[in-house]
């Protein structure tokens, strides 16, 4: 059994992590700053005497012992990441120094949440490990897309330079319960709308396509990989399913039964037109593939917001 810290332990991954550590027995840390996390989410856990929970911000240093560390802690809808741009950075990059410092002084294992935006607007399709992404350095997405791609690089610096056993992640689209009702993310957008009789939000003609993954495959997908020895990464973790987002809202509206309308809006600057993970390195590495259709995945989701959204 291992002494675990989750950072963003509070906010929509991170919880179903923070759950899932908890049930195979470890002892849990939960740390947040509750920006975009919630106390709710994990209040289900807080009997549990193996949960501590921290209100702590990760672009300040804190030295806890433990044996492993999961840096989740960060905004991860374009909404929240990019309200605070410069935060978005400093947690990124402060923050993942501060936690590698710490795995670096009490010989932690640590796993970063890197995402698939590292990709950025992707010229090759589907996106494997080894391609080094078409990021926009400027653009009203970078802090967060090369906060994550300058976290990757501190992730390899720590372990080359100090030997500290680092993991990376490239997280692609997860959602699930839990997701906020002000989360903004696509899949939570549309079901609410739905759920609401509100029209449904296309940002574009809706042709553009993203690979939706279950939030639980993605946890099985994670503890694969931070119980594998000697393998820093990268690793694609993600559904390689891929739809438009018009054949996304026309499944809500069929699973919600709503009478909602589609309404196409102006395109979002700089948003990928298709991002679909290569996971052949996570089946032979991890033997680790998804195994929740979207059609599956979206009935469960609707499930848990037809008790939270109120109609
Ligand atoms: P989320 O916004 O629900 O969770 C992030 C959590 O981090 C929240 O609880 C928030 O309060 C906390 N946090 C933010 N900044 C912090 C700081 N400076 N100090 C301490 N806590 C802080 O998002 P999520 O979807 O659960 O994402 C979790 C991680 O996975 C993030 O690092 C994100 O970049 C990564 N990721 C997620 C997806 C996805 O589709 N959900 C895709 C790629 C990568
Ligand atoms: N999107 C949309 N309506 C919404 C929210 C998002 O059409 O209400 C689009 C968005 O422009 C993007 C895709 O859905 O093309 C996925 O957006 P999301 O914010 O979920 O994540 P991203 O993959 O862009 O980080």
């Amino acid at each position: 059994m291992k002494r675990v810290l989750v950072t963003g332990g509070a906010g929509f991954i991170g919880s179903f992590l923070t759950e899932r550590l908890l049930a195979e027995g470890h002892e849990v840390i939960c740390l947040d700053n509750f920006f975009t996390g919630s106390k709710k989410n994990i209040a289900h856990l807080r009997s549990d005497p193996q949960l501590e929970l921290i209100r702590h911000d990760i672009v300040e240093p804190i030295l806890i012992e433990v044996d492993w560390i999961f840096n989740f802690a960060c905004p991860a809808s374009p909404v929240h990441y990019q309200y605070n741009p410069v935060k978005t950075v400093k947690t990124c990059v402060m923050g993942t120094i501060n936690m590698l410092g710490m795995a670096k002084r009490v010989k932690a294992r640590i796993m970063q949440a890197s995402t698939s935006e590292v990709y950025g607007d992707p010229e090759i399709h589907p996106q494997p490990e080894n391609y080094w992404g078409h990021v926009n350095p400027i653009g009203v997405r970078s802090c967060y897309d090369e906060g994550k791609r300058v976290a990757e690089t501190l992730m390899m610096d720590y372990h080359r330079q100090n030997q500290v056993d680092s993991k990376i992640i490239r997280i692609f689209n997860t959602y699930g319960p839990r997701m906020r009702l002000n989360d903004g993310r696509v899949v939570s957008n549309f079901i609410i709308a739905a759920l609401k009789g509100e029209p449904l939000v296309i940002y574009g003609e809706g042709e553009q396509t993203r690979s939706f993954c279950y939030v639980d495959d993605l946890v099985n997908g994670i503890l694969a990989m931070m119980k594998k020895d000697n393998f820093t990464g990268p690793v694609n973790l993600g559904n390689p399913d891929e739809f438009t987002i018009m054949e996304l809202a026309e499944k809500v509206l069929k699973y919600t039964k709503s009478q909602s309308q589609i309404v196409c809006k102006e395109k979002r600057d700089d948003d990928p037109v298709r991002r679909r993970p290569n996971i052949s390195l996570a089946k032979k590495e991890l033997q680790w593939s998804p195994t929740i259709s979207l059609d599956e995945g979206l009935q469960r989701t609707i499930e848990y917001f037809q008790k939270v959204v109120e109609i």
